[in-house]
Formats: structure tokens, sequence, C-alpha cells
């Protein structure tokens, strides 16, 4: 705390509930490494009290914030600008205050993309994909996955319509590939799992170390890669029945450290430690599993 002055600026996280985010010891860690003023701390904001906090930070001179569960499509109508990706997402998940200005950018979709061929190589190009989910982040990697212009993505949800109205908002843009919209029972599932190349969870299931929906793994083509963005517990029951099907994994703790990465340089400007950042929280995971 000694190194913390009146001169120090300040970057958070909102979302709620906010107290399984490990945003806070990747970003701290990368602020030290870097020996920067600044600190990153969390921020519990109800959805009622959303706006109050957008204001807060003008009011209070934060530097910028992540923007996770459940605001990231809310927080847009209350800011200054919105960046081309955030726009086309339809979801924000950082924004920078440029001197009361502020501006939402999403980092999701970039960051998922970018994991996703440091770890496996997969090509999206021409490929057929399956998310699970239709939430915020969902919505920023369909934007990036979109532009590589695969085949066919099919967006299965526990609520139909919000995965519908994911895809009739995607449909118009980009006609080059084929875009569904499911839900996410197991009989559905069951239908789309053939010929699947990536399949990605983006839904929170998983978070608790359990799946609320059984998913038959076991008839995705023996070449595809499982990809589950909950990245606490690090090997979610998705990723260890993937592996134990002998499936190619790809896990959320890489997307989190890239999307963590793009926000910080977008805050700072500087390049953050990566292996750093990822040793501190598997140091953490370590001491709290
Ligand atoms: P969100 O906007 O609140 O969306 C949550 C999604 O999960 C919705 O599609 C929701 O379906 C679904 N869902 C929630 N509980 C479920 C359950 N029990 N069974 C089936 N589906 C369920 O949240 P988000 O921002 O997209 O985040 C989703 C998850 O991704 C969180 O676990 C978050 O920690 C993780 N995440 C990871 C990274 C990373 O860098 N690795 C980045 C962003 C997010 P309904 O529409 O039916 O409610």
């Amino acid at each position: 705390m000694d190194r913390i002055t009146g001169k120090t600026r300040v970057l958070g996280i909102f979302g709620y509930p906010v107290e399984h985010t490990m945003s806070p010891l990747i970003q701290n860690q990368a602020i030290i490494a870097k020996g920067l003023d600044m600190v990153y701390l969390p921020f519990e904001v109800r959805p009622d009290d959303l706006k109050k906090a957008v204001e807060a930070i003008r009011a209070l001179g934060l530097l910028g914030v992540n923007i996770t569960i459940p605001h990231k499509e809310a927080v847009i109508p209350l800011l200054d600008e919105v960046s081309e990706e955030a726009l086309l997402s339809g979801a924000v998940n950082t924004v920078v205050n440029r001197k009361g200005i502020l501006t939402g950018y999403n980092t999701d979709g970039e960051g998922y993309v970018k994991s996703l061929t440091r770890d496996t190589n997969f090509e999206l190009e021409g490929k057929n994909i399956l998310i699970l989910g239709a939430g915020g982040a969902a919505r920023g990697i369909l934007a990036s996955i979109v532009k590589e212009r695969p085949e066919k993505v099919i967006i299965s949800n526990r609520t139909f319509s919000r995965a519908l109205r994911l895809v009739e908002e995607f449909r118009d843009k980009f006609q080059e590939t084929y875009l569904i919209a499911a839900d996410l029972s197991f009989d559905t599932l069951k239908r789309y799992m053939e010929g699947i190349h990536l399949l990605i969870n983006t839904t929170s299931m998983g978070m608790d170390g359990k799946n609320s929906v059984e998913l038959p793994l076991n008839l995705l083509p023996g070449d595809a890669v499982v990809s589950d963005i909950v990245y606490k517990p690090l090997n979610t029951a998705i990723i260890k029945k993937a592996e134990s099907l002998k499936l190619k994994t790809h896990k959320g703790l890489a997307m989190l450290l890239e999307q963590g990465a793009l926000s910080f340089k977008i805050w700072t400007g500087v390049e953050p430690p990566l292996n750093m950042m990822k040793e501190v929280f598997i140091k953490r995971l370590r001491c709290i599993s």
C-alpha cells in the first residue's frame, strides 16, 4: 500500500457479482511489473446503479474500467463513444476515460481469437462453429470470429430468444457465414454436434465446477477443438470431458490473459508481461483450490 500516493491513477472492474474476478490480480501484477503509478480495484455494481457508477468514472477521475457480468450490453448507451468492434458486437468490456470522454472497447473477441490461434493454430475460415451462450462474451467473440469467414456458426443459448436476437443482428452484416440460433437442450445439441470443428462455451456454467446442461461432446469429430472461456476452475468440467475424449482444448485462462493485455494497452499504452500475469494467476489458483 505504500506505493499509493495522491497521484496514483485508479483502474477497476464493474460487475455483479464481482468477487469471482481474477482481473485485479493479473492487472495489478502487470502494473507493478511495469512500474506504473496505478492500482486496479474490483467494484460491485448492481444493475440499478450502473448509470451512477459510470458517472463516477468521470467524477472520481478513474483512468478506466473493465466491464463484466451482467453489464457489457447495458453500459453502451451510458458512454460518449464506442469503438467499431464494440458497436458491432453490441458489448463493451473496457472503458477508458480521456479527459472526461468515456470510450468503450471490446477486447474479448480479439483476445479470444489471438489466444485460440496461439494455443491451437486453429484457422476459422471455412469452419463450422458451435457457440454455447449469447451473452456479452459471446457477442464479442462472434464479432471477431465472423470476420474470419467461417462457413457456419450456431449460437445455442438457454434463453432461445437471446440467441435469435444475436443471430438476427449479425445476419445482415455478415452474409458469407450461415448463422443459426438454437436452444441449449441436450437433444438440440445432439443434432448439431456432427461436423463441428470448434465448440466454444461462453456461458457461465462451469464456474462452480459443474455443468447445468449435459453436452454430447462424444458426437464431435475426433479433430474438433473444445474451447471453454470459463477460467476458474482452470480445468472446467467441459475441458476435462473433452480431454478424456482426446479432443484438443483451449482454456479460458489463455483468453483472460490476452483480453486483459489488450485492455491494459488501451489504458496505459504499455505492453504487459503475459508470462508474469499467468504465473501469478496459477499460483493464486493453487492456493485457493
Ligand atoms: P453474461 O453476459 O451474463 O452472459 C451469460 C451467458 O451464460 C448467457 O448466455 C446465459 O444464458 C448463460 N448462462 C448463465 N448461467 C447458465 C446456466 N446455468 N446454464 C446455461 N447457460 C447459462 O456473461 P458474459 O460476460 O458473457 O460471461 C460469461 C462467462 O464467460 C462468465 O463465466 C465469464 O467469467 C466468462 N468470461 C471469460 C473471459 C475470459 O477472458 N476467459 C472473458 C469474458 C467472460 P441466458 O441468456 O439464458 O441467461
